[in-house]
């Protein structure tokens, strides 16, 4: 991405200045966002598009890295929440 302004001066790299723009259909995108996810051990859409923007820029970034993430095994599976049994071993104070 070539823009003007305040971004000559920063002291970044040039990669992160100038960072590759691709389209939300692009094929590549949909695989380096899904590694992303799978690099932050399926870290919700915002960490990896931030994660993302740093080399990459998505167009639509925020609706295809959604996309990916709803995607994902681990976001279909839900954890199950057991209840604890207390069988009376603990006793509930109320005042
Ligand atoms: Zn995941």
């Amino acid at each position: 991405m070539k823009v003007g302004g305040q971004i000559r001066r920063a002291q970044v790299p040039f990669d992160v200045k100038h960072t590759n723009v691709f389209s939300s259909n692009h094929p590549l995108i949909t695989l380096i966002i899904r590694l992303e996810h799978y690099t932050l051990l399926h870290a919700d859409p915002q960490a990896v598009l931030t994660s993302v923007r740093i080399k990459f820029w998505p167009l639509s970034g925020r609706n295809v890295v959604t996309k990916v993430t709803r995607n994902c095994i681990s976001f279909k599976v839900k954890p199950v929440i057991v209840n604890p049994i207390y069988h009376g071993r603990f006793t509930i104070f109320k005042n």
